[in-house]
């Protein structure tokens, strides 16, 4: 039996005299900060009863502070940002200056796989409850904002009516699991993933032996070798590989991560078959509740102890303590021999029929376009699509003769199947317009800044990521993009604070991955941006070498 605050006995160590990092196995259960106080105190999970019974009938200012900032995370919903605050304020004002008395919901889509008639409900639910708000967001899932907690219940009911749920969408918890957006279609799967991803949500989505982790929990599977769901910055990835004895599996990579001291993940050497990828899941989510650091916030997850330990202690741990067996060891994965990994596109699949993947501008939607996708998708298709971890989408299983219509049927609804690199490769975080940390703006200044390049650069199709953040935090994953932007005041030429970015360079996934350089003392205002990056792919098409690609 696990250590818990609820069951300390069970304790692996002796207790130490000194606080330490507040690791459960090390004995340390008394909460050292507030977030693990109210996590003590109630199981985020909990929050769900208080919402259907008390807060939905009361209205927002019924809403226990600890709920409301805290554990309604749990159940996929933040307060959204009050309009009109703008980045200056944001680090100054007290919490609860900052709260809208709306939330963002986040629909949790494991594996980015979805139904017509899922996404049918969404795109519903977005027009009846949301103002029409929908975002495809970087890790699959789709947001929807302006949601009143009147209302959260009836949506509940909706999304789980057609087997969609929020639960455990934010927090500190086991977050949706990442999954190759073509798994089991595509031509080149190295294994399909998707039996291990279905078994995992059983057993770990709402289970609450997972329900209090020192921090958030991410996870990625994927058998595609082109290395599709950003496997280098998850707390754990399983990774496609073929052994040369034991036939396709899985490479085990843990402790990625970005935001604050990012770190790529790394392999430990083990080769895991589907059929243990649950186990392995779980033992690694187990490892780090029981010995993840929960002293500090800017300290608990998982990559730190991961730094600390090293992999072979950490592969030993995993196998000694909760796996009880050991794991064979394994190849890594090969370099993908292609750059983009978003799946956008015509592609063949493994059956003869085609997946059509393509690019909203910086993965923002609305509801009626989600609907008219649905319906697109059940005319052209079988009635599957998937997000990618792009802020893109992909309909799936279309025959050879419905392709044309489909991408003109995408098209009018500016939906674009073989967009500029701009638009495809260009992500942007949710920003100041919703975030409560936010400095700046950065959905509308990335669909700008995409038609503004397209018109500058119509020449340039190469692959290239430009990724906007609106705040030192890693939600659009500045710090592995080309071109990263980080959201922050800076200066113009009249000595005036305004909006603008700090930029990283040469940032890349893959296995080349590594983080950009922060070009010392380089931020652009905002109204600046189109002129920065002309100027900057200007100079990359002039002097580049042959064979070379775009890296700073
Ligand atoms: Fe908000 Fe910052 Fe994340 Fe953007 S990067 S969504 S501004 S926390």
């Amino acid at each position: 039996m696990a250590a818990t605050p609820q069951n300390p006995a069970a304790s692996r160590r002796k207790v130490s005299r000194h606080r330490g990092e507040g690791q459960w196995a090390a004995g340390h259960f008394t909460p050292l900060n507030g977030n693990e106080q109210f996590k003590k105190d109630d199981d985020g999970l909990n929050v769900r009863t208080r919402i259907e019974t008390i807060y939905s009938k009361r209205g927002f200012d019924s809403i226990d502070p600890n709920d409301l900032r805290g554990r309604m995370r749990w159940w996929g919903l933040y307060t959204q940002r009050r309009p009109g605050i703008d980045g200056g304020k944001t680090a100054v004002l007290e919490p609860e200056e900052l709260d809208d008395s709306y939330f963002m919901l986040r629909v949790r889509i494991d594996g980015g796989r979805l139904t017509t008639e899922q996404l049918r409900v969404i795109g519903e639910i977005s027009q009846e409850f949301a103002r029409g708000t929908a975002d495809i967001t970087d890790r699959q899932n789709i947001q929807l904002h302006w949601i009143r907690i009147e209302d959260v219940p009836e949506i509940w009911n909706r999304l789980e009516a057609v087997g969609l749920s929020t639960t455990e969408a934010c927090g500190d918890t086991p977050r949706a699991f990442l999954g190759s957006p073509v798994a089991g279609i595509a031509e080149d799967e190295i294994i399909d993933g998707t039996p291990a991803l279905e078994e995992a949500h059983r057993r770990v989505v709402g289970n609450p032996a997972y329900s209090n982790l020192p921090r958030k929990f991410k996870t990625a599977i994927s058998g595609s070798p082109l290395l599709d769901v950003a496997h280098e910055i998850n707390d754990v990835a399983f990774v496609g590989v073929r052994h040369p004895e034991l036939g396709p599996g899985f490479d085990l990579w843990v402790g990625g991560g970005l935001s604050t001291n990012p770190k790529l993940g790394v392999r430990l050497g083990a080769w895991v078959p589907l059929e243990d990828v649950p186990d392995v899941l779980e033992g690694v989510i187990s490892i780090f509740r029981d010995y993840g650091y929960r002293r500090l916030r800017n300290r608990a997850r998982l990559k730190f102890l991961v730094a600390d330990w090293g992999p072979e202690k950490f592969r030993q741990v995993l196998q000694d303590e909760y796996l009880k067996r050991e794991l064979a060891d394994g190849p890594a994965p090969a370099e993908p021999v292609e750059r983009w990994r978003d799946h956008v596109g015509v592609h063949r699949q493994k059956d003869g029929r085609y997946y059509v993947g393509f690019a909203p501008r910086v993965g923002r939607v609305d509801g009626a376009t989600l609907t008219k996708i649905a319906d697109l998708a059940a005319e052209h298709g079988s009635g599957r699509l998937r997000t990618t971890v792009e802020q893109k989408m992909i309909v799936l299983d279309v025959a050879e003769e419905q392709v044309a219509s489909l991408t003109e049927g995408l098209r009018a609804l500016d939906l674009i199947v073989e967009p500029s690199s701009f638009r495809r490769g260009t992500m942007a975080c949710t920003g100041i317009e919703f975030c409560k940390l936010a400095i700046v703006e950065t959905k509308a200044r990335g669909a700008a800044l995409i038609d503004e390049l397209e018109r500058r650069l119509p020449e340039f199709d190469e692959p290239l990521t430009i990724n906007l953040n609106g705040c030192p935090n890693a939600c659009a994953r500045i710090q592995v993009a080309d071109i990263g932007l980080k959201g922050q005041l800076v200066l113009d030429e009249d000595g005036q604070q305004v909006e603008g970015y700090q930029v990283h360079l040469g940032g890349a996934l893959g296995l080349e991955a590594g983080f950009g350089r922060k070009v010392r003392g380089l931020k652009v205002t905002s109204a600046e941006l189109p002129d920065y990056i002309e100027r900057v792919l200007r100079r990359y098409l002039e002097q580049r070498e042959s064979g070379e690609r775009f890296a700073a």
